[in-house]
């Protein structure tokens, strides 16, 4: 568990981060402006910051380089439109800081943040090598899966639904929350795709790992 700041004006993405942190077992807590966002990521709290370019008060840029000058080595993570990713890149370099592009899908995002955990030795996730449940493991660095010991390939996508369902063995995940994570945002929420992907793992750890919760989604395990 590692304790996250979002520095994100715009709802709709804080909100879509702050619950794939949580299905991750993170905890967030949301900034909507530059100010705000420096203090908090300033008060020794958090373990790492996800930060949007365009905010008000304070852009990104400068809530950056205000956090480095007073001191803090807190990881950062930052969010950046597609089309100016350039101009991020330049304005980070020499900083041991990562960036994502925007839009992207929670398990892209999440991979970057583990990987700033695990170099700062922060957070458990950080050290976290492998989950099992229901006779099912994976190894999250090499991305690979076993059922009842036996090696099993999966897919980019089916490791990251994988995942999502190992973490939360026993919970009922929504298809939206399996397409947030899985999928990202500008993923058609009238698409099957979680569907014909649940039956992708289904064929390969079993039929009866995965049950449909009728008008709910899907839950792994008993
Ligand atoms: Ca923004």
């Amino acid at each position: 568990m590692a304790r996250i700041l979002i520095i994100e004006d715009e709802q709709r993405i804080a909100s879509f981060i702050a619950k794939g942190l949580r299905a991750e077992g993170h905890q967030s807590v949301i900034a909507g402006d530059g100010p705000t966002g420096l203090d908090h990521a300033l008060s020794g709290e958090f373990d790492l910051v996800v930060l949007d370019i365009g905010l008000p008060g304070m852009d990104g840029f400068e809530v950056l380089d205000q956090l480095r000058s007073q001191g803090s080595r807190i990881p950062v993570v930052v969010l950046t439109a597609r089309d100016s990713v350039g101009d991020t890149v330049s304005a980070l370099e020499g900083g041991a800081d990562d960036y994502m592009p925007k839009p992207f899908r929670f398990a892209e995002l999440n991979a970057r943040i583990k990987l700033r955990l695990r170099a700062e030795g922060q957070g458990t996730a950080g050290r976290e090598e492998s989950l099992s449940a229901g006779g099912i493991s994976l190894d999250l660095r090499t991305r690979r899966a076993q059922v009842g010991g036996k090696q099993v390939d999966l897919s980019a996508r089916e490791f990251a639904l994988a995942e999502i369902f190992l973490r939360n063995a026993g919970q009922v995940l929504s298809r939206e929350q399996l397409l947030d994570h899985v999928w990202g945002l500008d993923f058609d929420p009238g698409s099957n795709v979680v569907d014909v992907y649940v039956g992708y793992l289904r064929k390969k750890f079993g039929a009866d790992a995965i049950s449909t919760v009728r008008g709910m989604g899907y839950r792994f395990g008993r």
